[in-house]
């Protein structure tokens, strides 16, 4: 039933997906024209000495002050300018040049193992008109999470070039691959979120990490990476932040309302990966593997959108208030205790109680129901979708709110002993008092391994543990 239903829908948003990048490729935005038309030009023309052609740009009509048409046409200094303030400055990436004031959409492509085994990444550039941070949003960094490609999408191609303080750069699918395939993972089965930045000679995965990191994102100077729940879990919008770095909080805190979570993220990620390269990043999870959830790209979309604004990227909009903070929480995940079908009694964002049943797992031979009760009161900010479950497997992650220093923090948040409270004679109850999944735990990088013994390495399949989302 599950996979009957999550199937057609896989398709038909590769469909619409495949189009909808056709459309921005071919036609202007159908909304407020977002991309100046881009004068792109080869950074070194003597490598490059036939003009690359950039098939996906998209003309719009010119807004504002023709700043960088003056700045391209004056050949003597304007003395009159002298005080002004900085000229802003070309973007140069993947070989090309984006001149202030313009948009391009660029191509990062893989050095290819044969023809049409990689095709390549799209790469949105807006370059704005007066000097500033560059953010970066990245997603689909796993192939079947199609909120974040939506939120790049929104976000990026709403912006206008010529009202815009220094340059985003938008990579809608960095996991193309994994993507065609609507799925989580590379062609062979690594998660390419635990090998960055990566090395210029280690294993494929590795590879890949290493030219998206070197290539794109050197150039941020933030970077907001898009994720999803894992393997049939669902995430209410969320920040996944390392609090304990005070660039990284201060990020956190530019995300407007939404519920933020202390994580140093799992070694290998591209979060932390930017964060040890001396790059502000924090994860945005949203909602549910191969789903388009509205819900959850429109809080994504405010929540990148409220980061523009405070980074003083975009001018503030009148439709929301910068005092919208975000709420921080401490968290923990209640495991299945025994095998079952799930059925949850309860939705994401949902208040519980101490004592409140999440979900019914029941048993199909024995016919035997369990209930899984909330142990501690708190918000449910993930769950499991309804699904077969296994004993351990991680079934409702609560959150409590709590202090900015708290969640950088974190508490056990379980009581030392689990309730013995009994429901009757096939009502167990299921209240887990495991510990949360302590962040070292997280490692799913077993590069070194790979790269001693990388003919052993591709029936390896990384399992991730339910903190590893990102
Ligand atoms: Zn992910």
């Amino acid at each position: 039933m599950h996979q009957a239903v999550i199937k057609p829908l896989v398709l038909s948003s590769l469909f619409w997906l495949a189009n909808s990048y056709e459309a921005f490729a071919q036609t202007p935005a159908t909304t407020e024209p977002l991309v100046e038309q881009a004068i792109v030009e080869p950074a070194d023309a003597a490598e490059n000495p036939t003009p690359t052609q950039i098939d996906t740009v998209v003309p719009v009509e010119n807004t504002g002050t023709a700043m960088s048409d003056e700045l391209e046409s004056s050949a003597e200094p304007n003395l009159m300018n002298i005080d002004a303030e900085p000229v802003p400055s070309a973007l140069t990436i993947l070989n090309q040049t984006v001149q202030p004031g313009k948009s391009a959409v660029l191509k990062w492509e893989v050095e290819a193992t044969f023809v049409d085994a990689s095709a390549p990444v799209p790469v949105l550039v807006v370059n704005g008109t007066k000097p500033g941070p560059t953010l970066c949003l990245t997603a689909a960094v796993h192939g079947d999470e199609l909120n974040g490609i939506e939120i790049v999408r929104r976000v990026v191609h709403e912006i206008n070039p010529e009202k815009l303080t220094g340059a985003v750069i938008g990579v809608p699918i960095v996991n193309l691959q994994g993507f065609q395939r609507a799925n989580r993972y590379l062609p062979d089965r690594r998660d390419l979120n635990r090998y960055f930045p990566g090395r210029i000679k280690g294993s494929y995965a590795s590879r890949i990490a290493h030219s998206f990191f070197s290539e794109i994102i050197t150039h941020c100077d933030y970077l907001v990476d898009l994720h999803t729940g894992s393997l049939s879990r669902t995430n209410l919008p969320q920040i996944r932040a390392n609090l304990m770095i005070p660039e990284v909080a201060a990020l956190a805190e530019k995300m407007g309302s939404i519920v933020v979570l202390q994580s140093k993220g799992a070694p290998g990620t591209l979060r932390r990966a930017a964060t040890e390269a001396g790059i502000p990043a924090v994860t945005l999870e949203a909602g549910a593997p191969n789903n388009l959830q509205k819900d959850a790209v429109e809080s994504g979309v405010k929540s990148v959108l409220s980061a523009m604004d405070s980074l003083g990227l975009t001018a503030p909009k009148p439709f929301w208030k910068r005092s919208e903070e975000p709420v921080f929480y401490q968290s923990t995940w209640i495991r299945a205790r025994k095998g079952g079908i799930l059925f949850s009694k309860v939705e994401l964002g949902d208040t519980v109680k101490k004592g409140s049943v999440l979900g019914l797992l029941s048993d199909p031979v024995s016919n035997k129901t369990t209930r899984i009760v909330a142990p501690i009161e708190g918000r449910v900010i993930g769950m499991a979708l309804n699904q077969v479950m296994y004993p351990g497997f991680a079934a409702y992650h609560i959150g409590l709110k709590s202090s900015i220093v708290e969640a950088a923090q974190p508490q056990e948040l379980l009581p030392e002993e689990p309730s013995t409270e009994n429901g009757g004679p096939d009502i167990a109850n299921n209240t887990s008092s495991e510990s949360p999944i302590p962040e070292a735990e997280e490692v799913g990088s077993d590069e070194e391994e790979f790269d001693a013994d990388e003919s052993t390495s591709i029936e390896e399949m990384e399992l991730p543990t339910v903190d590893a989302d990102d």
